[in-house]
């Protein structure tokens, strides 16, 4: 039996997101399921570290898989390697193998499928908007700051010149 605070540690270990395709809590509207990577059937146990936190879709792709033979191919375990040690995405969304795990667990999982190589899409075109929209903030405030510079240098420029009319008021009535 998983407890409810053990639920919340892989909830909050894995931020709230399917630790194997990416898809948050708050893309799905709902809490994810819990998957045991190495299945309680094939011997798996409830701790920790065999607690994979997962979207009800991988987890219905993955089932429970478990390798038994030398030649079987091991499942990416997403709380033990990298993603980027298994796959690379592409610019079209698409994610590419790196080794015959990636491969087997792209296949497995369907980690291409259609909606979700649209989500991977959806989700890099907001972080450009965020990165453009906060460059955008930073030309506006230098824009800020030079033109605070300029009205300083302007009434400098006014100071001077009122200066200079003075002064030249003086030369004027000195020479007569
Ligand atoms: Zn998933």
């Amino acid at each position: 039996m998983i407890t409810l605070e053990q639920r919340q540690q892989v909830r909050q270990r894995a931020n709230f997101a399917c630790e194997f395709c990416g898809v948050a809590e708050v893309d799905i509207g709902d809490q994810l399921t819990i998957d045991h990577f190495q299945p309680k059937t094939k011997g798996g146990s409830d701790s920790l570290d065999n607690l994979v936190y997962c979207c009800v879709r991988c987890n219905q792709y993955k089932l429970a898989y478990w390798p038994t033979e030398m030649s079987d191919t091991q499942l990416w375990n997403p709380r033990q390697e990298p993603f980027v040690e298994h796959f690379l995405e592409l610019e079209d969304g698409l994610l590419y193998p790196l080794t015959s795990t990636g491969k087997f667990t792209l296949n497995r999982l369907r980690l291409n499928r259609p909606l979700l190589v649209a989500y991977r899409l959806r989700k890099r075109k907001q972080i450009e908007e965020k990165q453009l929209l906060e460059r955008y903030q930073e030309l506006t405030q230098l824009l800020e700051q030079f033109y605070h510079q300029l009205s300083n240098l302007t009434e400098e420029q006014q100071e001077l010149l009122r200066e200079q009319r003075d002064l030249l008021k003086l030369i004027i009535k000195w020479a007569r």
